[in-house]
């Protein structure tokens, strides 16, 4: 992929880019940020523009080695990663990898390696690296990835380049997310909770979205106009910042869109992992009146993005729910 393709590193990806025009690339790099904020994509961007055979300082990602390394199959990168079952990166692997590295390249101008997580070296392997690290063989060269530089020895991060990755911005994440084909509600509410990864976010998806599902549906079907406490505690245990209130009132929408369907006749539904607590707010209210519920909701969402307190604005839209429920 080409380096336009990642996101939220401009600065980083300038600094590489500047480095492969000059022809002044490290021999060894030092990845640093958390997991899933694209260090191992810009490291194998950086690989693809070193070895492009179209562009000078990017992937061009359509000649045979751009392709190679899209499909991961380029002979002459080797990804070190603890082997399974075993917590550590040995000595062993990496004696190998240096045996390896000593090679001549197959197709491309150098071998590369990358470690990933470095910070899971032993510290006989960490050691057995440090020559490498300084004069990699063969001008081959070495990306270590870790989330934390501090973990690794001084003397490993003195003979890196050390780049320091910072987490994604929720809105980078959210996009990254669409771009990948989750629906956006979905996205809406695990995106500020990744704390910047990617892969954390895709991890929460399922998980963080059906409990919070869940906690909404109980508290919406069990709203009562003759139990107020049902109205308050729902919007005390729903409400929160203005973010967190307009996710809510998003999820809102999406089951009464959905109700409103059912109620039309309409059986495709968006969300059939509840279909049941779907079927239910649908039998609850007449068609049109969940019809206006839903502008109901709507207008809600508008007020809370003018700045309406978003616990009022939900104790009234939960009274109104309470008061015609069957
Ligand atoms: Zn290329």
């Amino acid at each position: 992929m080409p380096f336009s393709d990642i996101c939220g590193h401009d600065r980083i990806i300038e600094v590489l880019r500047r480095s492969l025009r000059s022809g002044k690339t490290a021999h060894s790099y030092l990845f640093e940020g958390v997991s899933g904020c694209g260090r191992k994509k810009t490291a194998l961007t950086l690989i693809q523009a070193l070895f492009c055979q179209v562009l000078p300082d990017d992937a061009c990602g359509t000649c045979p080695s751009c392709r190679k390394i899209d499909g991961g199959n380029h002979p002459d990168i080797h990804l070190i990663t603890p082997l399974p079952d075993k917590r550590d990166i040995s000595v062993e692997q990496l004696r190998d990898m240096q045996h390896v590295l000593a090679l001549r390249p197959y197709e491309a101008p150098r071998k590369v390696c990358i470690v990933d997580p470095a910070e899971r070296m032993s510290v006989s392997a960490a050691n057995s690296l440090l020559k490498t690290l300084e004069e990699p063989p063969g001008n081959a060269l070495i990306i270590l990835l870790t989330e934390n530089a501090g973990m690794l020895l001084p003397t490993v991060r003195s003979r890196c380049q050390l780049i320091r990755f910072a987490p994604l911005s929720p809105e980078h994440v959210l996009s990254l997310l669409e771009l990948g084909g989750m629906n956006l509600e979905a996205a809406a509410i695990v995106a500020p909770m990744s704390g910047g990864s990617l892969q954390k976010a895709l991890e929460l998806d399922n998980e963080a979205l059906t409990l919070r599902r869940e906690a909404v549906l109980s508290r919406v079907t069990q709203l009562n106009i003759h139990k107020i406490a049902t109205v308050f505690d729902a919007s005390e245990e729903l409400s929160g910042n203005r973010d967190t209130t307009l996710e809510l009132l998003d999820m809102l929408l999406s089951f009464f869109r959905d109700a409103v369907h059912l109620g039309a006749g309409n059986g495709d539904i968006v969300n059939r992992s509840v279909r049941s607590a779907i079927e239910s707010i649908a039998a609850r209210r007449s068609f049109p009146r969940n019809l206006e519920l839903l502008e109901n909701i709507y207008e809600t969402r508008r007020d809370v993005q003018r700045n309406a307190n978003p616990k009022l604005a939900l104790d009234q839209l939960f009274l109104t729910m309470a008061s015609d429920s069957r």
